[in-house]
């Protein structure tokens, strides 16, 4: 009896799985074509200086919106296209896009892109983000790309050479969502990064009163200051959050209190054409509120 029933479970699983693959093959078939018809696209969001409230520049995010499923979030499709090997031409799209906006902005303010492991691991990352600096004419040392530690978790001389050439380009390295991985120090001096970003659950958790989370994120930044690099809290929802974090020593804060991601960097004014400069008042406003 029992191994009836777990026969049955093993077929249903089957099942399962054969419909998981099934449905991975046609997004990454859609995926495919929706780099060349035009379905891909890039939002922004900004990233604040913690004490002005300025914006010190903005986070390039991945949208797809796809024919008949309208929006998937990069959370499900960034993983097929890494494993269907499409990661490189799309991350090379990002960067071009990307840059080519960036170069319309003041002269102060940066562009993050976010970069995969595997695109890391590649080999045509440095040329892709050469290619992109040139045909847009954006400065180098206004790029920042955001990598997450599991670039580390294997090819390790290869991954530290590879960082140490991007950097050689002039542009920046930021450790994404740090505290969520292994989050070994032993990474910080890796390569150099100019920033470290501190993961949105750890502000939640920081935020919901936990003493541990608290005492690690001011360890995390202390440990950042004596390094010479900034702390980014990521995922500020509220003006509590933004208090805490900023409380705790982190240089720069980013979230939806601030903006959601946009497809315009103007949208994130409040319908004005001297965009920049109502953005950072209005993010002033929401502070008093
Ligand atoms: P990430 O780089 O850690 O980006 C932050 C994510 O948090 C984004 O989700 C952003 O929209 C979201 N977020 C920002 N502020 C808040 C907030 O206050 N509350 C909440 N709940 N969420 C907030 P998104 O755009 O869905 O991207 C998810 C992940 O997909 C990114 O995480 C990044 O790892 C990856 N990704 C996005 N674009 C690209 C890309 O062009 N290339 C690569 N390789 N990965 C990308
Ligand atoms: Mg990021
Ligand atoms: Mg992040
Ligand atoms: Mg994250």
């Amino acid at each position: 009896h029992g191994k009836e029933s777990g026969r049955g479970q093993c077929v249903r699983y089957k099942k399962f799985m054969q419909v998981e693959a099934d449905e991975r093959h046609i997004l990454e078939n859609d995926l495919r074509d929706a780099l060349h018809n035009g379905d891909l696209s890039v939002a922004y969001q900004s990233i604040v200086d913690a004490n002005s409230e300025e914006i010190i520049g903005y986070e390039a995010l991945l949208r797809w919106n796809h024919r008949t499923r309208g929006e998937i979030s990069p959370a499900v499709f960034i993983p097929i296209a890494e494993e269907a090997r499409l990661i490189g031409n799309i991350g090379n799209w990002v960067l071009r896009t990307a840059c080519a906006q960036a170069k319309s902005w003041p002269d102060h303010v940066r562009l993050s892109v976010n970069v995969s492991a595997l695109q890391v691991e590649g080999g045509g990352l440095a040329n892709s983000i050469i290619g992109a600096l040139a045909s847009s004419g954006l400065s180098p040392d206004r790029l920042e790309l955001e990598v997450t530690e599991s670039v580390f978790l294997d090819n390790h001389e290869k991954t530290d050479a590879t960082l140490e050439n991007l950097r050689s380009l002039g542009i920046n390295l930021v450790l994404d969502d740090f505290g969520t991985g292994y989050s070994s120090l032993g990474y910080l001096r890796r390569a150099s990064f100019s920033t470290i970003k501190i993961d949105r659950s750890f502000v939640k958790s920081a935020t919901r009163g936990s003493s541990e989370s608290m005492a690690i994120i001011r360890a995390i930044v202390s440990m950042a200051q004596e390094l010479g690099m900034k702390t980014t809290a990521e995922g500020i929802e509220n003006i509590r959050e933004m208090d805490v974090m900023r409380d705790l020593g982190c240089t720069q804060l980013q979230g939806y209190l601030f903006s959601r991601p946009t497809q315009s960097v103007s949208d994130q004014a409040s319908n004005s054409s001297d965009s920049l400069a109502v953005i950072s008042f209005s993010n002033t406003e929401l502070k008093r509120k």
